[in-house]
C-alpha cells in the first residue's frame, strides 16, 4: 500500500499537535499547518513531516496548502481539519465582526479547504476528518457563534460525505468533548461554574486528553473505517449521552 498523505490544521497546539504526531507515527507523510510559527517549531522536521506558516482562512490558503503538501510529499490522501477558535459568547454579546470570525475560522475555512482537497486529489482511498464539537449538538450557554458554526461543520459531513463518497473520499467528523488543550486550560483552572457543567458531569471522570482525539482520528483514517462516511463520532468521556453529576 502506498504511504498515507496528511493534512493538519492548527497542528501547532493541543488536538491538532496530538493528530499530526499519531499520523506519523501511524506512517503517514504529514504537513502540519498553523498560523502560528512558535507552535510548528517545535514539531520534527524531516523527510515526511513537513511544517506550513498559513491562515487557513485567507483567501489563497486552499490553493496554498494543497499545492505545498504536493510539493513537498506528495498528492494528499487524508485531510483534518482542525484549526478553531473557541471561547465565544452568547448572541446578545456577539458584534457582526465577532460573529464573521467564528463563521470565517470555524466553518467557511474548512468548506473552501474540503473543497479543494476533493477537486485537487483523485482516486480512492481518500479521507477528510473535520474536527467538530459536542456544541455542535448540544446548547451550552454563552457559546452561540461557536457551537453554530460547529453544528454547521456536522452538516456540511454529511452532505459532502453523499456528493463525494461515490469517488473513494470518505468524509466524517469528530465531536470532543471537554479537551484539556491551552484552548481550555484558563476556563477549566479560574472559571467554577464552567467546571460544574463540563469537568463535573463526565463519567469518565476526566477531561479527554489530545491523544483520544488523536486515536480517534488515526482509526477514521485507516482502513479499519473503510465502510464509515458521513459520521460525526462523539468523544467525550460519556457526557453528551448521560445525566451524570459527580458525587
Ligand atoms: P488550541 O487553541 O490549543 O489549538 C488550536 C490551533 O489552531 C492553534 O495552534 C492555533 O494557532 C490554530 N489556529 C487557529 N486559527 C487558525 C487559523 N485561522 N489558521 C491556522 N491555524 C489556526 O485548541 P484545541 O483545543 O486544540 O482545539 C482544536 C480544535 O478542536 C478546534 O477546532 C476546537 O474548536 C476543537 N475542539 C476543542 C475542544 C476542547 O475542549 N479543547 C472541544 C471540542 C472541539
Amino acid at each position: 500500500m502506498t504511504q498515507p498523505i496528511a493534512i493538519v490544521t492548527g497542528a501547532g497546539s493541543g488536538i491538532g499537535r496530538a493528530i499530526a504526531l499519531r499520523l506519523a507515527r501511524d506512517g503517514m507523510k504529514v504537513l502540519a499547518i498553523d498560523r502560528n510559527p512558535e507552535g510548528l517549531e517545535s514539531l520534527p522536521v524531516c523527510g515526511d513531516f513537513s511544517t506550513l506558516v498559513a491562515d487557513v482562512t485567507v483567501e489563497n490558503a486552499p490553493e496554498l496548502i494543497i499545492d505545498t503538501a504536493v510539493d513537498q510529499l506528495g498528492p494528499p490522501t487524508v485531510l483534518v481539519n482542525n484549526a478553531g477558535m473557541g471561547n465565544a459568547k452568547s448572541a446578545l454579546d456577539t458584534p457582526d465582526e465577532i460573529l464573521d470570525r467564528y463563521l470565517d475560522v470555524n466553518f467557511r475555512s474548512v468548506f473552501r479547504l474540503s473543497r479543494q482537497f476533493v477537486g485537487a486529489t483523485g482516486g480512492p482511498g481518500r479521507a477528510i476528518v473535520n474536527i467538530a464539537s459536542v456544541f455542535g449538538s448540544v446548547g451550552f450557554p454563552g457559546s452561540a457563534p461557536y457551537s453554530a458554526a460547529k453544528a454547521a461543520i456536522i452538516g456540511l459531513t454529511r452532505q459532502m460525505a453523499a456528493d463525494y463518497t461515490p469517488q473513494g473520499v470518505r468524509i466524517n467528523a469528530i465531536a470532543p468533548g471537554l479537551i484539556a488543550t491551552p484552548a481550555t486550560a484558563d476556563r477549566m483552572a479560574s472559571n467554577t461554574r464552567y467546571r460544574r457543567l463540563t469537568v463535573d458531569q463526565i463519567p469518565a471522570g476526566r477531561p479527554g486528553t489530545p491523544e483520544d482525539v488523536a486515536g480517534t482520528v488515526a482509526f477514521l483514517c485507516s482502513r479499519d473505517a473503510d465502510y464509515i462516511s458521513g459520521q460525526t463520532i462523539v468523544v467525550d468521556g460519556g457526557w453528551t449521552a448521560t445525566r451524570y453529576m459527580v458525587e
